[in-house]
């Protein structure tokens, strides 16, 4: 398939790489180029804008920071709207918020072209690997032809409405419940460390109670304090943190947990851990208990 693929950021480079691994025809964007230099070999076209990157393919994604890259990229001078084909579809993977979805599937249908909303869970290792957990709302025809594209990218595809809005209200919610996690974790290392317990031990026990992936990766970088380089910078975290608290807004459900965890991130950031991963929530539970 002929796939525009803009943002090689840490999720998009695998992304884009398992694209092209399996036999697509790519044209790249990166808003600095040397990204896109340095990923195109062979068969990839660098394309000098999102219109260029746009022009000719069926399919295009997006896989940018926030509402401000996405709306850029799509809207602006020489972005993907204005050169994207009539009955061209484009994917949106970034974890935007449900407002601006809504706003790019009117304005995508108003050009006669198809929306997606195909946000992703997973870190940039499984990007990398094609282990995301893809999730896609929309038109039911848009994705009978781009779920094929999903199932390269990801280890399990979940189709769950047909509005695509729908599908970023499952990424923010699942983002807090994550954040959530990364909340209480940190307090109870914090306890830990006042009580004279081994980080290891307290993580071993809990991964054995919780059986999960994301509660043995995320407590192992809390054990071992090891938040550089940042998988998922908290600057991002409390992005979709306050797309959630919007989201659930909108929707007249309130999320009380929601809001302590972004004045917890807005802590972090205030004592400079803008840059690193977002597990490192651990250290403004870590300060509260005077470690
Ligand atoms: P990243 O490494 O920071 O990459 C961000 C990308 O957005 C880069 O290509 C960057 O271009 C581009 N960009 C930023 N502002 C822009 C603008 N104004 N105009 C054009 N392009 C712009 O971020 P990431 O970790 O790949 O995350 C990408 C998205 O996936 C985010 O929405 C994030 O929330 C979501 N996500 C991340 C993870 C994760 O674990 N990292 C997991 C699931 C979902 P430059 O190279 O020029 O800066």
């Amino acid at each position: 398939m002929k796939i525009g693929f803009i943002g090689l950021g840490q999720m998009g480079s695998g992304m884009a790489a398992n694209l092209v691994a399996a036999g697509h025809d790519l044209a790249v964007y990166n808003r600095s180029r040397q990204k896109a230099e340095s990923f195109a070999k062979g068969k990839v076209r660098v394309a000098a804008s999102p219109a260029d990157a746009a022009t000719g393919a069926e399919v295009v994604i997006s896989m940018l920071a926030d509402d401000h890259a996405v709306s850029e990229v799509v809207f602006g001078e020489q972005g993907l709207a204005s050169a994207l084909g009539k009955d061209a579809i484009h994917v949106s993977s970034s974890t935007i918020s449900v407002a601006l979805a809504r706003r790019l599937t009117v304005e995508h249908g108003q050009r006669g072209q198809g929306f997606l909303s195909v946000p992703v869970f997973g870190r940039p290792e499984a990007a990398a690997s094609a282990k995301l957990i893809i999730v896609m709302a929309g038109d039911e025809r848009a994705i009978d032809k781009c779920k094929p594209v999903g199932d390269v990218l990801g280890r399990q595809t979940f189709v769950v409405g047909a509005e695509p809005w729908q599908a970023n209200a499952v990424k923010v919610s699942g983002n807090f419940m994550i954040a959530s996690m990364l909340e209480t974790f940190g307090e109870a290392f914090a306890v830990m460390g006042k009580a004279g317990i081994e980080r290891q031990k307290f993580l071993e026990i809990m991964t054995e109670l919780f059986g999960s992936p994301v509660y043995k990766n995320y407590g192992t970088m809390m054990a071992d304090q090891k938040f550089e380089p940042a998988g998922f910078a908290l600057k991002l975290g409390l992005k979709d943190v306050k797309l959630a608290i919007e989201a659930a807004e909108g929707l007249q459900a309130p999320l009380p947990l929601a809001s302590l965890l972004r004045d917890q991130l807005i802590s972090a950031l205030a004592h400079g851990q803008e840059k690193l991963d977002w597990s490192s929530l651990a250290l403004v539970a870590a300060r509260n208990a005077g470690l």
